[in-house]
């Protein structure tokens, strides 16, 4: 048997969550951010499962051939766009959409005709000063792009960097004013929103959307909680008990030996560390659910266990199911614990566990074998 460790990925959920997206953004196109292995849930699987979306995006070039490869034939954005003149070549052979941020892309497009054009995105810094160009750069750059004969549509794009925070509203008004005192003349497809500016401001959805995170069935807010979002976790990862341990009062568990039992206690040994993608700073109080029941992890996590307090679980035993994150257990719980954001949880999800995908008609079968 394998060892015991796996992340199922519920695809009605990500049907689900896709149809929320719709709900609120629903005159936007909605372009599926499925870049970093779909945030760590199965590149190709997801795009399946999100066969609706009416485009996607990626970072990664060869993620976006793969797609094409596998039959996606919606348009596909390449966010950080090309990073060198031989990769336009594989744009346009496989039709690709990117983004252009910097002079130094424009300088790479080439000068002879082609056979396809291609279709960009140009980024404007509004605010975010990470890319894109200042708005009065954007101009020239959009005025060139216009006569270029090898560029086919022309989206523009931003990005905000506050939108999670609802103390930062004006943060995000300002990038948005910034945004159409500058280009709202042109009429041009404009695409602005990511999640969480797509739960919270609809004045930013314009013609197109970049749902990442609330696709994953987590939240992109920080004071709204996925489930009060109507938002369905699709990842669960899962383990299981593989020893237990008893231990004697002023016992110590676990490398530095950092907790130590005040009474006898029973813990438990669960197949899941930090080379498996659990965050190494989650300290002891993080909640983790044996046999469905809530507990804590104790101790130091390991590279390849970490440690739960079994007390009140008396029916705990080897080969007991626990729950990492997911199905009753909110991704977002075990990052704040751990100081960090959902985001990185999913993208830290380490290839050595192995994803299993959950559909509709194995779904109560898989998840209920998880809490007896
Ligand atoms: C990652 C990314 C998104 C998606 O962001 P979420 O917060 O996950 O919704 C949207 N747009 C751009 C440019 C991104 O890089």
């Amino acid at each position: 048997m394998p060892r015991p460790i796996h992340a199922l990925i519920d695809f009605s959920a990500l049907e689900h969550n896709l149809c929320i997206v719709r709900q609120h953004a629903q005159n936007a196109r909605i372009m599926a951010v499925i870049k970093a292995n779909a945030y760590g849930h199965g590149l190709l699987n997801t795009a399946s499962a999100l066969k609706s979306a009416d485009a996607f995006a990626v970072l990664e070039l060869d993620a976006a051939v793969r797609l094409r490869e596998a039959g996606v034939d919606q348009p596909i954005l390449l966010l950080e766009g090309f990073f060198s003149p031989a990769d336009l070549a594989i744009i346009t052979q496989y039709h690709l959409s990117t983004v252009i941020h910097h002079y130094e892309q424009l300088a790479m497009l080439p000068t002879s005709k082609q056979e396809n054009k291609i279709n960009i995105f140009l980024k404007i810094n509004t605010g975010m000063n990470r890319l894109g160009f200042k708005p009065a750069q954007g101009l020239a750059a959009l005025e060139k792009l216009k006569v270029n004969p090898l560029i086919g549509q022309i989206t523009l794009m931003t990005h905000f960097a506050s939108a999670d925070d609802l103390s930062q509203q004006n943060e995000v008004k300002q990038q948005l004013n910034v945004f159409f005192t500058t280009f709202g003349k042109y009429h041009l497809p404009c695409s602005l929103a990511n999640s969480a500016a797509i739960l919270r401001y609809p004045e930013t959805h314009a013609d197109c959307v970049r749902p990442g995170i609330m696709l994953y069935g987590a939240s992109p807010l920080i004071d709204k909680t996925a489930t009060e979002l109507g938002l369905r976790p699709v990842m669960t990862v899962s383990s299981q008990i593989i020893a237990i341990q008893h231990l004697g009062p002023r016992d110590k568990v676990g490398y530095g030996g950092q907790f130590q039992a005040q009474q006898p206690m029973r813990i438990g040994v669960v197949a899941c560390g930090y080379a498996d993608g659990y965050p190494r700073h989650a300290p002891t109080g993080t909640p983790i659910l044996v046999n469905g029941q809530r507990t804590r992890i104790i101790g130091r996590i390991s590279m390849d266990m970490l440690t739960v307090d079994l007390t009140g679980i008396e029916n705990a035993q080897v080969g007991s199911p626990v729950i990492l994150w997911g199905s009753e257990l909110p991704i977002e719980e075990i990052a704040s614990s751990a100081g960090t954001i959902s985001y990185e949880l999913f993208c830290a999800l380490s290839s050595r566990v192995k994803t299993i995908i959950v559909t509709n008609e194995n779904q109560q079968s898989r998840l209920t074998s998880l809490i007896p």
